[in-house]
Order: structure tokens, then C-alpha cells, then sequence
């Protein structure tokens, strides 16, 4: 095997049914499309090395905090890769969100959870709220990336994860080619919360695939904030574009 030190650190060498498995059914690494060694997982070694980080500590702001600034109950908040739109690497969440292979985000998510716990970036943190996503929009996509990316942190952390506490009832339309002031405008009323006691005095971490000016996070956690008593909230992103 080319590879059989794992990203996570850990030695892993595939098993003869793993083998078997990915020459029957290979796969591919998101970013650069090459064929995946059976101990590699969704990105090919080299593109995971190559990763546009983000370094986080708990002492310095980061972009995704500075997008955020002004959240009253915001604790803390990371992304896991610099976004640019005309990078491979926007592959990813173009694999997660449109072509049906949201495996990727929770692998990812928990992958970067694993380093992130290392710093204290989940301390205090009592559970996860993934981005809801509209009804029509969940039935049309067949899922909520964001819950992948929630499973990748679980699987890190064990934090469980609270799906039914807000609800998405507005699509506004697209943020895509929007300018900053229009996507400000057009991420309002979008959210509702459905049931405030399961939120009530928690340390909320939210969970979104990329954020891009902070106007959808922001929309959500006011409207957490007005309804939810003793609310905190953290932010984890896969992605964030500064
Ligand atoms: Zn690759």
C-alpha cells in the first residue's frame, strides 16, 4: 500500500475484503478525480496535504469569528478549509451538496473535529444543530448536507445531534452572484424555531457547509437568540470564504 498512515494519525492498513472492495467498486478522491489507494478515503493523500487550512487557536480571531462579530451569544467559531470558488477543492462541496456524495463531509467534519477537540474548541459544548434546509429543498437534494457534517463531529466529540429544534420556512433566492448589502437583505426571515426547550440554557454548536458573509448564520442565530432563553452558540463550518 502506498499510504497506510491514515490523516488522522493513526496506522490503518486495509483489510483483504477492503482490497477486494474498492477493485470491484473503486472510488475517487473529490478534489483531483484520481483513483483512491484502498487506505486512502475520499481525497487522495496528496490533496488532503495540500489543504487550504485554516489555523485555528483559541487565542487569535479567525475569518469565520471576524464574519460573526456582533452575535451576542457567540463562544467561538472555526472553519476547516479556506473556500475559493475556482479551486478544485471547491469539488468538495460541490460533491456534497449536488453530487449525492455527502460522505465526504462527514468524513472531513471529522476530521477536522478529531484536531480541533485536541485545542478546546468543543469544551462546554452540549450538542450539535445542523443548517436546516427547507422542506421542498431536502425532498428535491434526497438529504441535508449539514447533517453529514453533524455525523462527522458526533463521531468525533459523541456530542448528539438536535434536528428538530429549528425549522427553515423561507428560500431566498440564490446568494450565488448576490453582492454583500443584497445577501444581507435576503437572508432574513428564514428561520423558525419549532421548539425552544430543547435548546434552552445549551451551549449550541451550529453546523453549515460554508459560510461566505455570515448573512444565513447570522439570520439564524438572531432568531435562536429571540426565542431560545440562556442560548450560547459556537460555529463549525467545512468551509469559509474570506
Ligand atoms: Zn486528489
Amino acid at each position: 500500500m502506498k499510504n497506510p498512515v491514515c490523516r488522522d494519525g493513526q496506522i490503518r492498513r486495509p483489510g483483504l475484503v477492503r482490497i477486494l472492495f474498492e477493485f470491484l467498486f473503486p472510488h475517487y478522491c473529490k478534489v483531483c478525480g484520481r483513483r483512491l489507494d484502498p487506505s486512502e478515503e475520499e481525497l487522495c493523500i496528496s490533496c488532503f496535504l495540500g489543504m487550504p487550512r485554516v489555523e485555528y487557536d483559541m487565542k487569535s480571531i479567525n475569518p469565520t469569528e471576524r464574519m460573526l462579530l456582533g452575535q451576542h451569544s457567540l463562544v467561538r467559531a472555526a472553519s476547516l478549509i479556506h473556500y475559493d470558488k475556482d479551486s478544485t477543492y471547491s469539488n468538495i462541496l460541490f460533491h456534497l451538496k449536488y453530487w449525492r456524495h455527502p460522505s465526504v463531509g462527514t468524513w472531513l467534519a471529522r476530521t477536522g473535529a478529531m484536531e480541533l477537540k485536541e485545542k478546546g474548541f468543543f469544551e462546554g459544548v452540549d450538542c450539535i444543530v445542523p443548517m436546516p434546509i427547507t422542506f421542498w429543498k431536502e425532498m428535491k437534494r434526497g438529504y441535508n448536507q449539514c447533517t453529514y457534517i453533524a455525523k462527522g463531529i458526533r463521531q468525533a466529540t459523541g456530542l448528539p445531534i438536535i434536528n428538530n429544534a429549528v425549522k427553515r420556512v423561507n428560500e431566498h433566492s440564490k446568494q450565488a452572484g448576490l453582492g454583500k448589502y443584497q445577501r444581507w437583505n435576503n437572508a432574513q426571515d428564514l428561520f423558525q424555531v419549532t421548539d425552544p426547550s430543547l435548546l434552552a440554557g445549551k451551549h449550541v454548536l451550529v453546523v453549515d457547509d460554508v459560510i461566505t458573509t455570515g448573512a444565513t448564520l447570522c439570520s439564524l442565530i438572531d432568531v435562536m437568540e429571540a426565542n431560545i432563553p440562556n442560548l450560547r452558540v459556537s460555529v463549525f463550518t467545512l468551509a469559509v470564504a474570506d
